[in-house]
């Protein structure tokens, strides 16, 4: 692999570009499912490819293969040199690059055991028993999923930087949906979009212990039929960590982008009510709300050495006491922007994709009280659990979120389940009525996916967060 990268370097290079980087990426895959005691899916795969990305006149050009021989790699070269050529004339500036050292390193992300050399047996069993548990509760779809994957991945440049990385991420949930007239009512766990990847082996499937929480998932699925709908009201919400890493990711994770703030990108999420003048003056949220992006967080799919420009993984403060401070960048947009350094924010889908600047585990810092005290300090408020919808505009402004499940809160108990919550909000507004957040035992790290650029890329992303409580926030309930 190493031969590979530094080889097809070496013919851009030869053909004209001033710069070349090159990701050769092994991926394996696994993805397992079943649905009513019943195998639905049961799928391996592995690919394999070279993506060359190349600045030639000024202007950016890329181009991959999955064919590793020295005529495709020239052909490929080729192919990056002319994109770069063609864009050369309609570019209104020529591409810069803010400096980085050249590295070399290997790292390998740490896995207790990989979840590769688990027997498929063993993975089915699992997963027939957490169906079956969840039927037995009377629920309509009973579905648990374990998915998991490896990218062995060699990063080269003509700066002299050859990077070896091997990530691993481990995933498993259990998704229950409850049907009667006129009412559908879904639970999952931990949550079943992006079945909570994490960059860890099978241990994670281990901790996550699906067989026991099967029957509490079915079980709640089921009392969410006869549950009233939320009252509507202007109220205390304190926001599970599930609900809560989308909102991060939507309201913080988006519009932190340098590439769409410099307007680079607009695809799919749209732009950013953020403007680089307002680094250091925007008041973003409460002083409580601290947020960062740090892809040195030990467990998460995110956790990376470097990015896949070669940028060495640091922590990048955002959000400082309530005031905006930082941005997700790239090598180009920090130099767009005056910044000496990249945040080291760039990756790709896979071989095939040109890195994109990539939110890296952009998170909530936590604060200084239980998860139990929280609750027990709010007199009068609701619990929103699990994400069920999400809906924002483009500039990441106004939004309306729904949950699978409501808790009202009296006198600082749970007292009583209500269904189809949603709240809405204005994004500094919301982040301004956080009073409280949960400490770092209720702390943890959700991994999700998101969808963005042309040709759109499934991208890895994780959040971190813990309980935290917004005051005066308009909950309501769905279609109400
Ligand atoms: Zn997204």
């Amino acid at each position: 692999m190493r031969d590979v990268a530094q080889r097809i370097v070496s013919i851009a290079e030869g053909m004209g570009a001033s710069y070349a980087d090159s990701r050769v990426v092994r991926r394996e895959r696994e993805l397992i499912s079943v649905k009513n005691e019943e195998v639905e899916v049961a799928h391996s795969h592995e690919d394999m490819g070279v993506g060359v990305r190349i600045i030639a006149e000024g202007a950016w050009g890329f181009s991959s293969t999955n064919r590793l021989d020295e005529k495709s790699l020239q052909n490929c070269a080729w192919r990056a040199v002319q994109v770069a050529k063609s864009s050369a004339g309609v570019r209104k500036y020529p591409v810069e690059l803010a400096p980085e050292p050249a590295h070399r390193d290997e790292w390998v992300r740490p896995v207790e055991v990989d979840p590769f050399e688990v027997d498929r047996a063993e993975k089915l069993k699992l997963l027939t028993d957490c169906s079956k548990e969840m039927l037995r509760e009377g629920v309509r779809v009973a579905r648990a999923t374990l998915v998991f994957e490896r990218d062995t991945q060699v990063f080269a440049n003509n700066s002299g930087s050859l990077i070896r990385q091997v990530l691993t991420e481990s995933g498993g949930s259990l998704y229950a949906l409850a049907v009667d007239e006129g009412n559908t009512q879904v639970r999952t766990y931990p949550c079943t979009i992006w079945h909570d990847i994490q960059g860890k082996g099978w241990e994670t499937i281990e901790e996550r212990d699906l067989p026991g929480n099967a029957p509490r998932v079915a079980s709640e699925a089921m009392q969410l039929l006869s549950a009233r709908p939320c009252p509507e009201m202007t109220t205390d919400a304190i926001i599970a960590p599930n609900e809560l890493a989308l909102q991060i990711h939507e309201s913080v994770g988006h519009p932190v982008e340098a590439d769409r703030i410099l307007g680079h990108e607009a695809d799919f999420a749209g732009t950013s009510f953020i403007d680089p003048d307002m680094l250091g003056e925007l008041q973003f949220g409460s002083e409580k709300v601290n947020l960062f992006a740090d892809p040195t967080l030990p467990g998460s799919r995110i956790s990376y050495r470097y990015d896949d420009e070669g940028v060495e993984a640091r922590r990048v403060d955002l959000v400082r006491d309530g005031v905006l401070v930082g941005l997700t960048t790239s090598r180009e947009s920090a130099h767009e922007l005056g910044m000496d350094r990249s945040a080291g924010c760039m990756r790709a889908n896979n071989f095939d994709h040109i890195p994109l600047v990539r939110m890296p585990n952009v998170s909530l810092e936590p604060g200084d009280i239980s998860r139990e005290d929280l609750i027990a300090s709010t007199e009068r408020g609701i619990l929103l659990d699990q994400n069920r919808s999400w809906s924002i505009d483009d500039r990441r402004l106004n939004f309306q979120f729904g949950s699978e499940v409501g808790w009202l809160i009296e006198d600082g108990q749970i007292t009583e389940m209500v269904r189809d919550p949603i709240y809405a909000d204005i994004t500094p507004e919301f982040w301004s009525k956080c009073d409280a957040i949960a400490d770092r035992d209720d702390w943890r790290i959700v991994g999700y996916a998101c969808g963005k650029g042309t040709p759109s890329q499934d991208g890895r992303v994780a959040h971190g967060c813990s309980h935290a409580r917004f005051s005066g926030l308009k909950v309501g309930a769905k279609n109400s």
